[in-house]
C-alpha cells in the first residue's frame, strides 16, 4: 500500500449533522462551494447506488438502511465459478436471469446527479472519481458532455471499483469482450429466451433488475439454457473451454489488486473526499474513506440514511439527497464564469433524466 506523508490541514469548523443536513439548498450550495474552494481541484468523488436510483437502477438499500429488496440473494462468486454440475446449473440461472435483466441498464440514462458530477469532472472543480456502481452511467454522463462541444479534457479520471456490466472476461485468460457482443451471442444460442427477451421489450413488461443486472424469475427451468464459452479461447483452441462472466466483483470476490491500489492512491493524493449517495456498506468504499480521515483530509457526504462512516472523524454529513445541491452549485458557477468549457456545461446542465423504479413492494412468499 502506497502512503505519503500529509502536512497537517487547519480544522475545519464542523457543524453538527443535523445543522448541516437542515440548512437551506442556498446555503447547503454555499457549504459545498466553500467545501471544493478548499479542496482547490483535488477533491476526489466517492459514489453509489444512491446516485443511479433517478435513472430507474434499483439501489440495494432504502433510507433505513435495509436492503430494498427482502427477497433478493447477491450473486456469491464461488458459485458462479465453481468447475462442477451444480456450478453450471448455477451459470445457466445466472446468465439467463442476466441476459433479460440488462436490457434496463444498458439503456438507463445518466440523470441529473451524474450530469451535475460529470460537469465537476470537466470543470476541474472534482476530476477524479471512484464510483461503486456498475451501471455504466457516470462514463455514459461524462461522454454526453463531449457531444455537448465541451472541449475534450484528459483530466477526468472514472475509476469503476466493483468493475462495469458493460464488459465481460473469460476466466482463464482474461480475454475481454462487449456486453453487447455477449448478449448477441446468447441470442443467437437460445432462441426461445430471445423470443422472451423481445417480447418484454415490445410490451415494457420487464422484470425487475437489480443493481447487478439480476432479475428475479420464477418457476423458470434453466436447464433449456445453454450459456456461451469463451470465443476467444475457442478461436485459438478449439478444445479449450472457458467461463466467461461479467466485468464486476461479486460478492466473496475480491477486488483486482491494480483497482485497489488506483483507488488508495487517488484519496493519498487528493485533498478532500466528497461522498454521494451510498451508505458505504462494502469495505472497500469504507476503507477508501477511513484512510482519507486518517489522512486528516475534510471529507464531506451528502447521502440519505445511516452510513458506516457516520461518527468518523472528519466527516460532515448533510443526510438529505444530492442532486438538488450540486445543482444550485452548478447553476452559480455557470452564472458567474464564462469560457467555451462553462458554455458546454450551461447546455448539458439540465439535461438529465428522471426515471425512479417502480414503488419498493413489501414482503411477499417465495413460491
Ligand atoms: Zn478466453
Amino acid at each position: 500500500m502506497v502512503r505519503i506523508s500529509i502536512p497537517t490541514l487547519p480544522p475545519a469548523p464542523l457543524l453538527p449533522p443535523s445543522a448541516l443536513t437542515l440548512l437551506s439548498p442556498t446555503l447547503a450550495a454555499s457549504h459545498l462551494a466553500a467545501f471544493l474552494d478548499k479542496g482547490k481541484g483535488k477533491t476526489v468523488i466517492l459514489t453509489g447506488a444512491g446516485v443511479s436510483v433517478d435513472s430507474g437502477i434499483r439501489a440495494y438499500r432504502g433510507e433505513k438502511g435495509t436492503y430494498s429488496n427482502p427477497n433478493y440473494k447477491p450473486i456469491l462468486y464461488h458459485e458462479l465459478v465453481e468447475d462442477s454440475p451444480r456450478g453450471e446449473l448455477f451459470r445457466r440461472r445466472y446468465w439467463a436471469r442476466s441476459f433479460l435483466g440488462y436490457p434496463p441498464v444498458r439503456d438507463a440514462l445518466p440523470n441529473p446527479t451524474h450530469i451535475y458530477i460529470a460537469a465537476l469532472q470537466h470543470l476541474g472543480l472534482a476530476p477524479n472519481l471512484i464510483t461503486q456502481n456498475v451501471d455504466n452511467l457516470h462514463p455514459k454522463a461524462l461522454s454526453l458532455l463531449s457531444s455537448h462541444g465541451a472541449p475534450a479534457s484528459t483530466k477526468s479520471r472514472i475509476l469503476e471499483l466493483h468493475g462495469t456490466l458493460a464488459k465481460v472476461h473469460c476466466l482463464k485468460h482474461r480475454h475481454e469482450q462487449t456486453r453487447d457482443s455477449y448478449q448477441a451471442e446468447i441470442s443467437r444460442l437460445n432462441p426461445i429466451w430471445d423470443h422472451e427477451a423481445k417480447e418484454a421489450e415490445r410490451t415494457g413488461r420487464r422484470p425487475r433488475t437489480n443493481p447487478d443486472g439480476d432479475v428475479e424469475l420464477h418457476g423458470v427451468d434453466y436447464n433449456s439454457f445453454s450459456v456461451p464459452l469463451c470465443r476467444i479461447c475457442k478461436a485459438e483452441n478449439k478444445e479449450e473451454t472457458t467461463i466467461v462472466k461479467p466485468n464486476v466483483v461479486f460478492f466473496g470476490e475480491t477486488i483486482p489488486p491494480s483497482v485497489r491500489d488506483e483507488s488508495l492512491d487517488l484519496i493519498t493524493n487528493s485533498s478532500s473526499l466528497l461522498i454521494v449517495g451510498t451508505s458505504l456498506a462494502t469495505y472497500s468504499a469504507f476503507r477508501l474513506v477511513k484512510l482519507a480521515s486518517e489522512q486528516g483530509k475534510p471529507v464531506l457526504m451528502i447521502s440519505t440514511g445511516p452510513s458506516r462512516a457516520d461518527g468518523l472523524k472528519g466527516l460532515e454529513k448533510m443526510d438529505r439527497v444530492a442532486g438538488p445541491i450540486l445543482g444550485k452549485y452548478l447553476d452559480e458557477v455557470v452564472k458567474t464564469n464564462s469560457g467555451p468549457d462553462i458554455d458546454a456545461v450551461k447546455k448539458y446542465l439540465h439535461t438529465g433524466v428522471m426515471k425512479r423504479p417502480p414503488e419498493i413492494e413489501g414482503p411477499r412468499a417465495e413460491g
